[in-house]
């Protein structure tokens, strides 16, 4: 496993009752929300998908993970539930890593929608983060 991969780290079976820190949403994380929340409207669109992201972001230590995402509570609608997934990124990588780290966890969100992956779903993720990245840059997403 190289640098790369072990960089984005992150577990499907992350269980859902974690403890942790809470993070504060102040002034210094605004612009990268923004960024973020246009990353993942992008990949909800590229991926045809839909699903409630709930973002949270913090520092790499708050984390112990530049980015992860695990399954919150489905909220019910009023003739289709909609699946909620908590996904969290570390703001203190360059731009083009934390966008990447977005478009990764967001990979991980479609195998949970589609149902479909293989393993640890990482190979797939891995190979599109980047990927997905540039073709987002291309568009002028950001
Ligand atoms: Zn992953």
């Amino acid at each position: 496993m190289n640098r790369a991969t072990n960089k984005f780290h992150c577990d499907l079976k992350h269980p859902t009752k974690k403890k942790m820190k809470t993070v504060k949403q102040t002034t210094p994380y605004k612009d990268h929300r923004i960024i973020a929340l246009k990353v993942i409207d992008w990949c909800l669109e590229e991926f045809g998908i839909y699903a409630d992201i709930k973002l949270k972001l913090g520092d790499y230590n708050d984390f112990k993970c530049w980015g992860q995402c695990y399954e919150g509570e489905t909220m019910p609608a009023e003739s289709v539930s909609i699946n909620r997934y908590i996904v969290e990124i570390a703001k203190n990588q360059t731009l083009r890593d934390f966008v990447a780290t977005v478009v990764h966890e967001m990979v991980h969100v479609k195998q949970w929608e589609t149902n479909n992956w293989r393993g640890e779903g990482e190979a797939e993720a891995n190979k599109l983060q980047y990927k997905l990245t540039d073709k987002l840059w291309k568009e002028n997403i950001l």
